[in-house]
Order: structure tokens, then C-alpha cells, then sequence
């Protein structure tokens, strides 16, 4: 099957692909329905999880798809790959192989980067019952990255006062501004929430009854889009552990990047998967890393999310903007050409074999 088959151009017919592919693998599969939500076409969101490997593994990798929704059609590419040309040869012996499928069904389909209730899982994964992280960064940017209104007089005032913060702070700051977490303003940019959304109890759900309780080393390949050079596929490492930086770069080499220590295309972030995996399952070994797929011009990703945010704020989803608008976000972060879909297939596997290579090392 040519790579670009593994890919699907929506999330009804990944999910097709996903599970006829799991079955050909003979994998265990599981599926999570999304209750109270459809996609556009009516069809019931699911996550949906592929195992394989040993039952009472010592060591597994984990694979996840879509934790930024719309993110997912890359990512949805990558595990079918990885069924069809059979990885899973390459586990050690006491080693599990877990793929999940649209973790965050509702924006895969709806081709959102935030889940139905509209948080950012990968900033969800806090004490909502300590004090939040601080959101005096973003609270200062909010209306402009989502002004009243798209277009006219006051988008362009928007515009405007984005690029002088920019050029007084900097775009780093800026983005660390944007992008770090917010817990202030439901419906805004980069939205850690209020509680925990559906999708991390999901992963929680996996990690206690899906996981093999036998594991106690675990390396995570999360799949996003969005950031860096196109196609390329910067490994970021978001680790808790001291062990987990010299691990990381063993396995996958100098590429790794780190996220904490502020070497990666991404801002430093909070509530991130990482911390709800080690809240999980404290005992385990974790090695997680981010792989972060380029696709367009930063500014161009950061205009389709704000559309995106705005037609959910202040339009109306069901206007002839909100079909343009989220093709705008299609576009954004996630690529049609078999050239780009080669390459992110390409790199996941390779970092993937590595990660099988490492855990039985
Ligand atoms: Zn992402």
C-alpha cells in the first residue's frame, strides 16, 4: 500500500482505516464513545485503542493520535502505518505496543484543535484543586487574538496591536504569551479549562485498565502538527525525571529537544499530557516526547486558530465563514501532499523503532 493510503482526508474514514487495519494486524481493540456529541455527518466519535504485543509486558510504547484534534489526520496516517507494515515485529519480547486513535474525537472531526468543551487537552492535565497557573500573559493578548469582530476596523486594530507587542517584547514572549496555558478564558486560545475534559479521563481510563499493570517502562510518541520546519518532526521531551533527558537522547540521538529547558520550537507549557501520565501510574519509567510536524508559516497557523476561536466566540459555526474557517485550519495543520505525509510517516516510524529498540535495551 502506498504511504499516502495510510492517510484519510476526514476523521470518519480515519477511524475506517484505523480499525480495518488494527483487525488485519490482529490486534485487541477498544473502543471510548464521545457521549452527547456527533460529526458532521452524524457519525459517533470514538476513541479508539489497538494492542498488541505481550500480556503481561514489562516495557510498552504508546502512540497517540489527535491529542490536538485536527492534528489527528497526520497523526491517524502514522498508526495505520505502523499496523500495515507491522512494527510490532520489532517489540522485545516482554514489550506491549498501544496506539490510540483520536484521543480528542470531537476536534478531529471537526477539525478544531480543542476538545468539545473547548480546552486544549495537552494544558487540562492540572490540579484543578490547588491554584491554577498564572494566565497574566494571555489575559493582556485575549482580545486582540480574538477580536468582536473578523474582519473590518477592529480585526485590523487586532492585528495591529499583536505585531507592536511583538516587536516591543519580542516573539518569543509572545508566543510563550499565547501558547504556555490559559485557565482564564473559555473559548480563548490555548485553554487548560476548568476541569478534566473527557478525553484525559480517557487516557487516564487507558493507562489504569488498558496498560498492562506488569509495565514499568513506558515511552510516549504524542503526534502533533503546527510548529517547526515543514515535515520535520522536532522530537521535544517533556519529562518529569532527571533520567528522562540522557534516556531520551540515547534513544532517539541530538536531535531531541527539551522542552523545559526551552530548547524546543514550543513555549514551555503547563498541564501537559506528561503530567497526567506521571499522576497516573507514579512508578513507572517515562520517556514522552512531543513529535511537533511543521506545516505552514507560524503567523498563518496562528491566524487559522484565532478564525477558529473567533467563529466559535462570536460567530456562528453554521455561516458560510465557518466551512472556510475550518478548511483554514485543515490547511493549517495538516498537509494533502503525499511528499509531506511520506516524511511524517517516515520520521514517526524511525522514532518509533528507535523507542522499541530502547525499551528493550
Ligand atoms: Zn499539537
Amino acid at each position: 500500500m502506498p504511504i499516502a493510503e495510510y492517510f484519510s482526508p476526514d476523521y470518519a474514514s480515519a477511524r475506517e482505516r484505523f480499525r480495518a487495519a488494527a483487525a488485519r494486524a490482529a490486534a485487541a481493540s477498544v473502543s471510548y464513545v464521545l457521549p452527547d456529541h456527533r460529526g458532521p455527518n452524524g457519525e459517533m466519535l470514538s476513541l479508539d485503542v489497538a494492542q498488541l504485543g505481550a500480556a503481561e509486558a514489562q516495557s510498552a510504547l504508546l502512540v497517540i493520535a489527535g491529542t490536538h484534534g485536527v492534528e489527528g489526520l497526520a497523526g491517524s496516517g502514522c498508526l495505520v502505518g505502523l499496523l500495515e507494515d507491522r512494527l510490532h515485529e520489532a517489540l522485545p519480547t516482554s514489550g506491549c505496543l498501544l496506539l490510540l486513535h483520536a484521543i480528542n474525537p470531537y476536534g478531529f472531526a471537526w477539525l478544531r484543535r480543542v476538545t468539545e468543551d473547548g480546552v486544549d487537552l495537552n494544558r487540562n492535565f492540572v490540579d484543578f484543586s490547588s491554584p491554577l497557573p498564572s494566565s497574566e500573559a494571555y489575559e493582556r493578548l485575549h482580545d486582540w487574538l480574538v477580536p468582536k469582530a473578523w474582519e473590518g476596523e477592529i480585526r485590523q486594530a487586532a492585528d495591529a496591536a499583536l505585531g507592536a507587542h511583538a516587536q516591543q517584547y519580542g516573539f518569543a514572549a509572545l508566543q510563550a504569551a499565547v501558547s504556555g496555558g490559559q485557565y482564564t478564558r473559555p473559548g480563548g486560545l490555548f485553554y487548560g479549562g476548568a476541569r478534566e475534559t473527557w478525553s484525559a479521563r480517557m487516557l487516564l481510563r487507558v493507562l489504569r485498565e488498558v496498560l498492562p499493570a506488569t509495565v514499568q517502562r513506558l515511552a510516549v510518541l504524542d503526534l502533533h502538527t503546527g510548529l517547526g520546519p515543514p515535515a520535520y518532526g522536532e522530537p521535544i521531551l517533556d519529562a518529569g525525571d532527571p533520567g528522562a533527558r540522557e534516556r531520551a537522547l540515547r534513544w532517539y540521538g541530538p536531535d531531541v529537544r527539551d522542552l523545559s529547558a526551552g530548547e524546543s520550537v514550543s513555549a514551555r507549557l503547563t498541564g501537559t499530557l506528561a503530567r497526567g501520565i506521571e499522576r497516573a501510574r507514579p512508578k513507572l519509567e517515562l520517556t514522552l516526547i512531543g513529535l511537533e510536524f511543521g506545516t505552514r508559516p507560524v503567523m498563518e497557523v496562528l491566524t487559522a486558530l484565532r478564525a477558529d476561536h473567533w467563529l466559535h466566540l462570536h460567530g456562528r459555526s453554521d455561516a458560510p465563514e465557518g466551512a472556510q474557517i475550518r478548511q483554514q485550519m485543515r490547511a493549517a495543520f495538516y498537509s494533502d501532499a503525499a511528499a509531506w505525509q511520506a516524511a511524517v510517516y517516515g520520521r514517526t516510524a524511525d522514532l518509533a523503532f528507535r523507542a522499541l529498540r530502547g525499551l528493550g535495551g
